[in-house]
């Protein structure tokens, strides 16, 4: 395992006997006395706010995630929202999450059912994607490039792909880290009747000329809010109402007005145009299944992070490596699906401990 730019010794027989099922666990639910006060790492942006309480990482939970990564020659790192909520994006299962907001994410089905259903999903999408898209990479996004590990991620953000490493790309080559969207992207819109994919901007702009008035009265409210908050929906605070997927709330609209554009490719119309995403309720395409299983492959050990593993398709990732005698270790606020799995869990915030991790394991590459 070798941080991206440096090279590191690896240990020999450093795997725990029984496959890695040994738990060597850094759990610490409440901090121990004389351990400072958890303090988020920068200036949080409006909105942002830690999941549920997690402790400081102690050096104790730095070195053993330390030597997890040492001991791997070849770590896959799977991720969550939880690595994006320290850049403004929340969670949906967090304490402050868009679950607990009463937010039901739109379901594939439903989606396909109903032009109206489309139309309230772009008008809200639209009005959101502003914010979204202006996300950065944090802490823990930059951390995990440094690491240099193949990323199979749940998020849609493309924070990956804003922090990844010169050398990086997309799906899986003979070397290199590789980067999976595991449910696609925001960032691209996908037309179901010719599956052809435009990029979102260019239909951000497509979406405001077929809807101007609207697209105008965003602006107007947008404005009003002094910058912050800009292009979201009228008469609500973007930081409540924003959504993991880029999705708000509108509140009261008619949504039987907003007209999707059709595709540029095959002139499909009223609204075939999906966000290149997989919506709860839809599979994960075959073809990046298979990018992922050659990623579980490849790989020796699995970490995860900022995820709760709630949702199968990532699940199944860590449960099939474990399966294989690949230890796993988790980096997450609060219990996940695979706690019972793992050699090592760390409560802990993605933005925290990823840095301190990246700290540790250059301290001894110098
Ligand atoms: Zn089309």
């Amino acid at each position: 395992m070798a941080l991206h730019g440096w090279r590191v010794r690896v240990p020999l027989s450093v795997v725990p006997a029984g496959g890695g099922r040994a738990v060597v666990r850094a759990v610490s639910s409440g901090g121990s006395p004389g351990s400072p006060p958890l303090v988020p790492p920068a200036k949080p942006k409006p909105g942002v706010v830690p999941t549920a309480a997690a402790s400081a990482p102690s050096d104790e939970m730095v070195a053993a995630l330390a030597h997890f990564v040492r001991s791997r020659q070849r770590l896959l790192v799977v991720t969550g929202a939880g690595v994006s909520t320290e850049s403004g994006i929340p969670d949906y299962r967090g304490l402050n999450g868009a679950y607990s907001k009463g937010h039901v994410p739109m379901k594939h089905q439903e989606f396909l059912a109903s032009v109206d259903a489309r139309r309230r999903y772009w008008a809200r999408s639209y009005a959101g994607y502003a914010r979204f898209s202006a996300a950065e990479p944090n802490a823990a996004h930059r951390a995990i490039a440094a690491l240099g590990c193949d990323v199979v991620t749940q998020n849609v953000d493309a924070l990956h792909t804003k922090s990844r490493v010169p050398g990086a790309h997309e799906g899986v080559q003979e070397s290199g880290p590789a980067l999976v969207e595991l449910h696609g992207s925001a960032h691209r819109v996908l037309c179901l009747r010719c599956e052809s994919r435009l990029p979102r901007d260019a239909f951000q702009r497509r979406f405001a000329s077929y809807n101007a008035g609207f697209a105008r009265h965003l602006e107007r409210s947008g404005t009003q809010e002094e910058g912050e908050g800009a292009n979201v929906a009228p008469g609500m605070s973007s930081e409540s109402s924003a959504r993991p997927d880029g999705d708000v709330e509108l509140g009261v609209f008619d949504y039987g007005s907003v007209v999707i554009p059709p595709c540029t490719f095959c002139g499909q119309d009223e609204g075939m145009l999906k966000p290149d995403v997989t919506f709860f309720g839809d599979n994960v395409p075959r073809a990046t299944k298979d990018k992922v299983d050659g990623l579980m492959e490849r790989a020796d050990g699995v970490l995860a992070v900022g995820t709760s593993l709630q949702v199968y398709s990532a699940f199944r990732i860590v449960k099939g490596m474990v399966d294989e005698g690949k230890p796993l270790a988790i980096v997450n606020v609060g219990a996940t699906r695979a706690d019972d799995l793992a050699t090592l869990t760390c409560n802990a915030l993605a933005g925290t401990l990823m840095p301190a991790l990246v700290k540790e394991l250059a301290k001894h590459n110098i």
